[in-house]
């Protein structure tokens, strides 16, 4: 095909768990890098990625945000794998910021601006009918000038249509959502909100709040961490399909539980926090009115990209 002649591909940049990355040119003119990456074709397809991924995936090029990564083009080679050039951003993500607690320092400014630059992400997505449903830190990678970029899609797909059940499997465990975990068919954008909070709490005490090693372990964290899901806090969840919590109910936290354990970003910024991290995905906040939050326009100011952390 044209599209894939348009490019030449270099050494491998990376594995993931489900497509091998490489460095990549512009054939006309070598200065112009790209990351090419190529799916790996898997036997038994998962539902999110059957082979109709190349027309979900399509639709992605044309999300065009300041923090989203760019999808310069998608093509599928003569093995029928699935490539996908994209934006190159060789400096990292925010997992590795999060991690590398003896060489980077952050602070509350630092974390407002990739919480603000994350959550436009979602908006903007939102706002054109595409959930991301993977979002963690590691998806978040970060451009030269410092911007967070969300990146690998590979997941996402568009919920214009509301009656069409969709795959649960979805978002890497210790992000998931409540109503993901009791096998909700039918979900929303808040699913990705949920994923935004955690990524933030975990900014803060850089350690993942949720971490659980099951999908029960995962709803047992959530009840000891946020609180027991219950028809009273949540109406109908005890319907869903694989409901499930632990006999001993924990009631909801308060506001002074978080901020004894994400008081560095101020009361504001724990309001927010408390607001992503409610269990009724129906009341929980969304992406377009956590940009209306007053946590923005408190003191500290968000950094400006350019004075962000990088990894060294
Ligand atoms: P994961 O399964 O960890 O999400 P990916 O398949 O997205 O991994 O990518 C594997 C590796 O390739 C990453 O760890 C990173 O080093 C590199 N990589 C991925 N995307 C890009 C990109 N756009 N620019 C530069 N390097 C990238």
């Amino acid at each position: 095909e044209d599209e894939k002649r348009k490019y030449v591909r270099g050494k491998k940049l990376g594995e993931g768990t489900y497509a091998n990355v490489y460095l990549g040119h512009l054939r006309h003119d070598p200065s112009q890098l790209v990351a090419i990456k190529k799916i790996k074709v898997q036997k038994e397809y998962t539902e999110g990625m059957a082979p109709d991924a190349v027309r979900e995936i399509k639709h992605l090029q044309e999300l065009s945000h300041p923090n989203i990564i760019t999808l310069h083009s998608i093509f599928s080679s003569k093995d029928q794998n699935l490539n996908l050039v994209l934006e190159y951003l060789p400096l990292g993500d925010l997992e590795m910021l999060i991690r590398d607690t003896d060489r980077v320092r952050y602070g509350a400014a630092d974390i407002k601006a990739w919480t603000g630059m994350l959550t436009r992400a979602v908006w903007f997505c939102h706002e054109n009918f595409v959930l991301h449903r993977d979002i963690k830190p590691n998806n978040c990678l970060i451009a030269a000038d410092g911007e967070v970029k969300l990146a690998d899609f590979g997941l996402a797909r568009s919920f214009a249509d509301p009656y069409k059940p969709m795959t649960t499997n979805v978002i890497t465990r210790w992000y998931r959502p409540p109503e993901l975990l009791f096998g909700a068919k039918h979900y929303s954008g808040a699913v990705d909100v949920w994923s935004v909070g955690l990524v933030l709490a975990e900014m803060v005490t850089r350690a993942a709040y949720l971490p659980g090693n099951s999908e029960i372990d995962q709803i047992n964290l959530i009840c000891q961490g946020i609180g027991t899901p219950t028809e009273e806090n949540w109406a109908g969840v005890t319907k869903l399909p694989e409901y499930t919590v632990p006999k001993e109910v924990t009631p909801l936290h308060g506001k002074n539980y978080y901020i004894s354990r994400f008081g560095v970003i101020g009361h504001e910024g724990v309001d927010l926090l408390m607001k992503t991290l409610i269990l009724d995905p129906k009341k929980r906040i969304t992406a377009r009115d956590m940009l209306k939050h007053e946590w923005w326009h408190k003191d500290p100011k968000p950094t400006l990209k350019k004075n962000l952390p990088k990894k060294s």
